[in-house]
């Protein structure tokens, strides 16, 4: 069984060398025991946090042990009655090529059904970044028909997904991306009204100006997955009462500072401004999965991947994700 370890914490930017490829044997299966071989890995932005040893919204992962992460599979033998052979199932199996896993423990293993939804998509957008977007969205900034919702990253796993719920009840939807391909995508492919490519507006007066054009009405729901400049470009826009769903700051996860520029805008625009994990928000996870999944199924909700081949390749996918190399969910495909 081919692992990737996590054998060393970075020292600022996350390197390759901080990860190894281990071979290690497979145990025999206890009673309660499934054994899944890995089709896809899920690589995510939280992983930066866990590999270091301060305090995260994330566990920090331990030194010489395979790196945390959701998997999809398919179960090669079982010794607990709930999973048979050939079922597809969801788990957090990790970096590697199989997993043995203790099935009773809640949440270990689900099962998915892969005729109507792709396997892959249980990882995205009909898994834990689908509903994360789907809890921040609906839960913080609260949309109402004719409002408008922006979003960052919005070309990713989560940011494509708020934009198509927000625009399916009706708001007016701004992202942001990085680069050209990327907004195109984001405005041709998945329908938002506007993208501005933070890249081509590297200056705070071109970005805000970008931005009044795009949001003429203000921003009332923003939901933040970057931080810094963006973050400061969409506090001056925002309407009075308006709610920011802080998902995510990836723009300071490898160490450079991301100051925030207007906190008194949240005063002066008596605005909501709250943080979630969305593995904290267990009761809304059957409801998210449901609209997830009936919109990828019926072509309503639309995602793209970005799949690196073998496990060795996982590392350097992931420090591309960091940099924004990724184009849509950043996968690794072993089988
Ligand atoms: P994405 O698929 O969006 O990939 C990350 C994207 O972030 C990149 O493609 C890039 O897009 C952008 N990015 C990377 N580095 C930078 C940078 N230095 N500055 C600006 N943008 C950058 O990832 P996900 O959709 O999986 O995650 C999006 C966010 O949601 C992350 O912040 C993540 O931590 C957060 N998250 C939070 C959860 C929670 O429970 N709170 C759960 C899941 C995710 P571009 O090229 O367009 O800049």
């Amino acid at each position: 069984n081919r692992q990737i370890h996590l054998v060393s914490r970075p020292d600022g930017e996350a390197r390759a060398d901080n990860f190894r490829l281990v071979e290690a044997p497979l145990p025999e299966l206890a009673d309660g025991q499934v054994r899944v071989r890995h089709h896809y890995l899920s690589l995510d932005p939280y992983m930066r946090g866990r590999m270091d040893a301060g305090r995260s919204y994330a566990q920090p992962q331990p030194l010489d042990a395979v790196m945390i992460g959701g998997t999809v599979g398919v179960v090669e033998d079982s010794r607990h009655p709930g999973f048979a052979a050939g079922d597809a199932v969801v788990g957090i199996g990790g970096w590697q090529e199989f997993a043995t896993v203790d099935a009773a423990q809640p949440g270990a293993l689900r099962k998915v059904d892969a005729s109507r939804i792709p396997l892959s998509a249980y990882l995205g957008a009909v898994g834990m970044p689908g509903v994360t977007a789907w809890v921040g969205l609906t839960r913080i900034c609260q949309p109402k028909e004719g409002e408008t919702v922006a979003v960052s990253a919005a070309s990713g796993a989560v940011g494509s997904a708020v934009g198509q719920l927000a625009k399916a009840r009706g708001c007016r939807v701004v992202g942001f991306a990085g680069g050209a391909d990327k907004c195109a995508y984001v405005r041709e492919e998945l329908g938002f009204d506007a993208c501005l490519d933070y890249k081509a507006l590297p200056d705070a007066k071109a970005l805000g100006a970008a931005l009044a054009e795009a949001a003429p009405k203000g921003i009332d729901g923003y939901f933040e997955n970057v931080g810094g400049r963006i973050l400061d470009a969409v506090m001056l826009r925002m309407n009075d009462f308006g709610r920011i769903a802080m998902c995510g700051m990836i723009a300071g996860y490898d160490g450079e500072p991301i100051p925030m520029a207007y906190p008194a805008l949240i005063l002066r625009s008596r605005l909501t401004v709250r943080g979630f994990i969305v593995s904290e928000h267990l009761a809304d996870w059957p409801a998210a999965l449901a609209e997830l999944g009936q919109r990828v199924a019926d072509g309503s909700l639309r995602y793209r991947e970005t799949v690196a081949e073998g496990l060795e390749q996982a590392p350097e996918a992931f420090l591309g994700l960091l940099k924004g190399r990724n184009f849509g969910k950043q996968l690794v495909k072993l089988v």
